[in-house]
């Protein structure tokens, strides 16, 4: 890709879905929020079908002119080179033709990836894995994932599940419950879904906290992590136990992938001081070759809009 191409992308989180246009130098030319369509456990063909619809309230307003491509990061899982999206999970796994649905919508080519592994291609071009042939990207936000790059080629396993780390065990006798079935998973602790799920299971044994657990929303992380710095016993439970887990599951990585270096992105990770948490609670022998932990040099907001974008551009 050039430097002036652009590309329509858009990423698909769990809070949120934003459409935007990319230069092939990562600029991002323009861009819009939408409320994500993955809220509430929609189905897959309804989720794709809420992506149309945010695509053409965009489109509406913002015109294709020098757009020659179009790149879609969602998560779950994704056959790249078919265009397929496989599966949101386990449970909803609908399989949708979703980089022609949405290529036909705009007359342009369109290529899909897992969003996690957008996001790696962007850290890989503007950010923290720039050059590097061994480099990690963990995303800890709503869920968590990594996206893995090893010897020069980006992991995506035979059932394109490869990455999908949250799943890691950090707390094999512990009791937080994880949706896969096991006990312990790093995102049963450590997300933004895993710190409201434990928030409320825990709520009773602190009776005097002052921690918003809301019904019909989540408990948001950055109460939480306010909160704790404060004092409060509940969570500073939950964000220690949070930093303990994300901690334990970069260095699982580390010693699995022998990287160059790490980077964290994500929503959980925004914040500094919890930042600090984790990398305060990594071990020098571990770590000593990558020089601990940093955190994605790009806008954690908009790291995966500009993958969505380099995925449509075809970047490795
Ligand atoms: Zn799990």
């Amino acid at each position: 890709m050039k430097p002036d191409e652009k590309c329509l992308a858009l990423d698909l989180g769990g809070t949120k879905l934003l459409v935007g246009i990319v230069s092939g130098a990562g600029e991002i030319m323009a861009s819009r929020g939408y409320p994500s369509p993955l809220a509430g456990g929609a189905d897959q063909r309804d989720v794709a079908a809420g992506m149309l619809a945010s695509l053409d309230d965009f489109l509406a307003s913002h015109p294709l002119e020098g757009v020659t491509c179009m790149g879609a990061g969602v998560v779950g899982r994704v056959d790249n080179a078919r265009g397929l999206w496989l599966e949101i999970d386990p449970r909803r796994c609908a399989t949708v033709e979703l980089a022609r649905l949405l290529g036909e919508r705009c007359g342009l080519p369109c290529r899909v990836d897992n969003d996690v592994r957008c996001a790696l291609r962007a850290e890989r071009l503007f950010g923290r894995g720039r050059g590097l042939d061994d480099f990690i990207y963990v995303n800890i936000g709503t869920g968590i994932a990594a996206g893995i790059v090893t010897g020069g080629h980006m992991v995506k396993g035979a059932h394109f599940n490869g990455g999908e780390t949250g799943h890691v065990a950090v707390d094999i006798s512990g009791d937080a419950q994880c949706p896969c079935g096991r006990t312990g998973c790093a995102e049963a602790i450590a997300s933004g879904s895993g710190l409201d799920r434990r928030a409320r299971a825990l709520r009773s044994r602190y009776p005097r906290t002052r921690l918003t657990i809301p019904e019909g929303a989540p408990c948001r992380a950055e109460e939480i992590f306010r909160l704790a710095r404060e004092g409060d016993a509940l969570c500073l439970r939950l964000a220690g136990d949070a930093a303990e887990a994300a901690a334990a599951l970069i260095q699982n990585l580390v010693w699995t992938f022998d990287p160059e270096a790490v980077a964290l992105g994500g929503g959980v990770v925004a914040d500094p001081w919890m930042f600090d948490q984790i990398a305060q609670r990594l071990t020098e022998d571990c770590m000593r070759f990558v020089h601990g932990i940093q955190l994605t040099s790009l806008d954690p907001r908009l790291t995966g809009l500009i993958g969505a974008a380099m995925c449509g551009f075809d970047a490795p």
